[in-house]
């Protein structure tokens, strides 16, 4: 029986959650499709070999010619030169547009 009511449970927490209801219950900020509160800049450095201008990682050995931040995956959009990334590495700072990290994965 108590599997029954925990299996309900966390199917409704999981479609609230799907719906950003219980974001103001939680405190979790849901940013979706916005730019994050980033709170500085990234560095050169700030994680997974991040640079602030993609040319200088064309000797990485994971650089593709012509990825940047403005066209990964993980880009949230912002201003034309700095903006918020969604991967968990770079949730509290902005990014360059031009920017680049051994994350990257091609997006639109
Ligand atoms: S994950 Fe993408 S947007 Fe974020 S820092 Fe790396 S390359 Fe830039």
């Amino acid at each position: 029986m108590y599997d029954k009511i925990d299996t309900a449970r966390r199917a409704l927490l999981s479609k609230l959650a799907a719906l950003g209801a219980i974001a103001p219950l939680t405190g979790v900020a849901i940013t979706a499709g916005s730019p994050a509160a980033a709170d500085e800049r990234a560095e050169d450095g700030h994680a997974h070999d991040y640079v602030n201008d993609a040319a200088d990682a064309a000797d990485h050995r994971r650089y593709r010619e012509g990825s940047l931040c403005s066209n990964c995956i993980f880009w949230q959009g912002g201003d034309e030169e700095w903006g918020g990334c969604q991967h968990p590495a770079f949730r509290n700072v902005e990014v360059n547009a031009n920017g680049w990290c051994n994350a990257w994965a091609r997006g639109s």
